[in-house]
């Protein structure tokens, strides 16, 4: 009778967050976790231009080949990785070593292609999936537009030169995505390192691995002499294990975009990450806002294949234009349903874009609606200070806030200028972005606005618990 808000988004293709807001405009405040009723998801169903199929009363089915999987059409399926760590710790290194570990490789004969994901088969027949775009950019990038496509992350940390900025901020993305890290204790080839300095300075950012008594997976390694390597594997099926990833590989194909590009040659090139059903050439899709005939698809080995599964990356030829990392791709039952659903995304794109200049902003007052109402529990903070002491003062006066009903969550706090990144970390999590002394980038400032983030400075440590207090209440201000 009642279907999640995040659900309903994912049978429709469409992003979460657009979800939230339609419904929002129709009076419903919801977050992506909670429930709403299947007259109200009607709505919202036909309000992105679908057809809806009620097979009960109290069944919302979407025509877009939404059913719902049936435990026994559940199939495995691999683990989808994001390596991610401070520069230089060898991510990249990590990246290839664990690529040249796929035994399926040589026999295949392909020559390896960079389409920003690859499978490896390992020598018991498992196969896992890795993310090739390293770091936590790509990542957060992707959740701010609803695809949470990472199962899991690993996270590099170099044996000499411990846990740094990036590491911690990669501990964040992670813990506010809320995917489960195996941490990897890289360059241990090296002489002299200590892997219980990291397992320590590990310990300080809540990560506690086995070795300490936790419950986190740490296995230690060497990229570039090429230890450790089947014990990560090991490690990453032990933890695909426990998340029983499963998904039905007898349906129309549905996954999301992780990179795109126009090909001199090929034309508008696509990579998509398929999650649930059967991708197959000769499938009328929809991408983003694109649509167009699967002419055909390349693995990872630059191969062409028939089709893909569920966890498979491949390379998508025929799209009418290039959609964008992060949006979802799904097979339609023909051409003209593909150019209906593409078209009314097209001007949904315009209408989003002409609004977006006249308003602006949006996140802070759906927000505090949400807390007014009771829907939304926590006030998620980021923060970003001049100084290693302010973050930390600020941190502990925001953690000491909050009550019963609303709690306040700070999800990251570090020194220097806003970034890009934290933008997206801030989207993604509908945060509030503070700077304490410091100014955001004009790159970070742009897209700030584009996304309707709110980013709000001060220099008083006292002002920032105060508007923050306000906003437990559901009673501050927008500043336009
Ligand atoms: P990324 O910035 O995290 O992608 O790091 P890279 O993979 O580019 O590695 C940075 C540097 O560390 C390179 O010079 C690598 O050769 C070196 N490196 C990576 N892994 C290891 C390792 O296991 N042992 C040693 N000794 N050096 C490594």
């Amino acid at each position: 009778e009642t279907i999640t808000v995040s659900e309903l988004a994912n049978r429709m293709a469409a992003r979460g967050g657009d979800v939230v807001k339609a419904l929002f405009r129709m009076g419903v405040m919801a977050t992506l976790t909670q429930s709403i009723d299947a007259d109200t998801a009607q709505l919202v169903v036909e309000e992105f231009g679908h057809r809806v199929k009620r097979v009960a009363d109290s069944d919302v089915e979407i025509g877009l080949e939404g059913e719902t999987d049936e435990d026994g059409e559940l199939m495995p399926r691999p683990p989808v990785v994001t390596v991610m760590g401070h520069v230089d710790h060898g991510k990249t290194s990590l990246l290839d070593a664990l690529r040249r570990t796929d035994v399926a490789a040589r026999e295949a004969g392909g020559i390896t292609q960079h389409i920003g994901a690859y499978q490896v088969q390992m020598k018991n027949g498992e196969r896992i999936t890795f993310l090739d775009t390293p770091g936590h950019e790509a990542f957060t990038a992707m959740r701010a537009r609803g695809a949470g496509v990472t199962d899991m992350v690993v996270l590099v940390v170099a044996a000499d030169d411990g846990v740094m900025p990036q590491t911690v901020e990669a501990i964040h993305h992670a813990k506010a995505a809320g995917v489960p890290l195996i941490v990897a204790i890289n360059k241990i080839d090296k002489d002299g390192v200590n892997p219980d300095r990291v397992r320590n300075e590990l310990l300080q950012h809540e990560i506690v691995v086995e070795e300490l008594g936790g419950d986190t997976q740490e296995i230690q390694v060497s990229a570039t002499k090429g230890i450790g390597l089947d014990k990560l594997a090991e490690a990453i099926s032990l933890q695909a294990e426990v998340l029983e990833l499963r998904a039905n590989p007898d349906r129309m194909g549905e996954g999301t975009v992780i990179e795109s590009k126009l090909d001199r040659g090929r034309g508008p090139v696509a990579t998509v990450l398929v999650q649930r059903g059967t991708l197959r050439t000769g499938d009328n899709v929809v991408a983003g806002a694109e649509w167009g005939r699967v002419r055909a698809l390349v693995n990872d080995k630059g191969q062409q294949v028939k089709e893909a599964g569920p966890s498979v990356p491949v390379e998508v030829l025929g799209l009418s234009g290039v959609p964008s990392a992060g949006e979802p791709l799904v097979v339609v039952e023909d051409e003209s349903r593909a150019r209906e659903i593409s078209e009314f995304r097209q001007r949904k794109v315009r209408e989003k874009a002409a609004a977006a200049l006249t308003a602006g902003r949006g996140s802070l007052t759906d927000m505090l609606a949400r807390i007014q109402a009771g829907e939304q529990k926590e006030v998620a903070v980021v923060i970003k200070a001049d100084v290693q002491g302010s973050s930390e003062a600020i941190t502990v006066t925001l953690g000491k806030l909050g009550n019963d009903e609303v709690k306040v969550r700070v999800l990251h706090s570090g020194v220097g200028q806003i970034t890009e990144s934290d933008v997206q970390l801030a989207k993604a999590s509908n945060a509030i972005l503070v700077g304490f002394n410091v100014r955001a980038t004009t790159q970070a400032r742009e897209m700030a606005n584009r996304d309707g983030v709110d980013i709000r400075y001060y220099s008083i440590i006292y002002e920032v618990a105060d508007d923050v207090e306000k906003m437990v209440k559901g009673k501050l201000a927008p500043i336009h």
